[in-house]
């Protein structure tokens, strides 16, 4: 099992690297390995071959995998819709960030309760770049807008940039053209601390680094 993890790790990053190379070779792509489809066995052979950063989109599936791998030193991002019911939760696992903001009330209950804890949590706003009922996510148009009220009345909240999922389409212009509203959203954040963008999965990721991507969301092309 590992040795075949090895290769698909070793695969990815030479498809990130010849993306990345090809568009600005200063930039560092971030990988988040999203385990939701993989065990912990599978999470813990991937950290032996270098692996840090696992992201989950279910508060539960976190919560277990964090319980049962907690001896290594792993890097926890939540990447699913997160329900009110499930922040208590979420904060006690203290993840490292969470990817997945989607909405001006998810965060005004996430600052009550990290206020009242007395904790900070990093987080990317979710933005909803193709305008797609099925997803969850800021409106392009209210992003910028959202982005600066959620830093001023969400001190608690670390706003650290950017997270998308590219167009639901088969068309490459038009996932290409989801990208390209994020990374332009993204680009009139940079003066207000805005240092990750998050595009691309294991369909699209070479196309969200051509679009500015620093960190993309790979499951299945590492756990197939
Ligand atoms: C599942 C998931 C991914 C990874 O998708 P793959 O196509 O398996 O690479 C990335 N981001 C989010 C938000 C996901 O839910």
């Amino acid at each position: 099992m590992r040795e075949k993890l090895n290769q698909n790790l070793l695969l990815a990053i030479e498809r990130i690297e010849k993306a990345r190379i090809a568009v600005d070779r200063r930039r560092v792509v971030q990988i988040l390995a999203v385990s939701k489809y993989a065990s912990s066995e599978e999470i813990s052979a991937l950290y032996t071959c270098g692996q840090r950063a696992f992201g989950e989109n279910k508060v539960q599936d976190l919560e277990n995998k964090m319980q049962r791998l907690a001896p290594l030193p792993l890097e926890w991002h939540f990447i699913g819709t997160l329900q009110s019911n499930k922040i208590n939760t979420l904060l006690k696992l203290k993840p490292y960030m969470l990817q997945s903001l989607h909405s001006l009330s998810l965060a005004q209950a996430l600052q009550s309760r990290l206020q009242r804890e007395g904790m900070t949590m990093r987080a990317l706003l979710q933005v909803n770049s193709a305008k797609e009922s099925s997803k969850s996510g800021f409106m392009p148009e209210e992003t910028l807008e959202m982005y600066a009220r959620i830093q001023e009345e969400c001190p608690h909240i670390k706003l650290c940039g950017l997270m998308s999922i590219g167009a639901h389409t088969e068309e490459t212009a038009i996932i290409q053209k989801s990208f390209e509203t994020t990374q332009k959203l993204f680009e009139q954040l940079k003066d207000r601390g805005a240092e990750v963008l998050s595009m691309g999965m294991s369909g699209d990721f070479e196309l969200a680094i051509a679009c500015g991507s620093n960190c993309v969301r790979l499951g299945n092309v590492l756990f197939h």
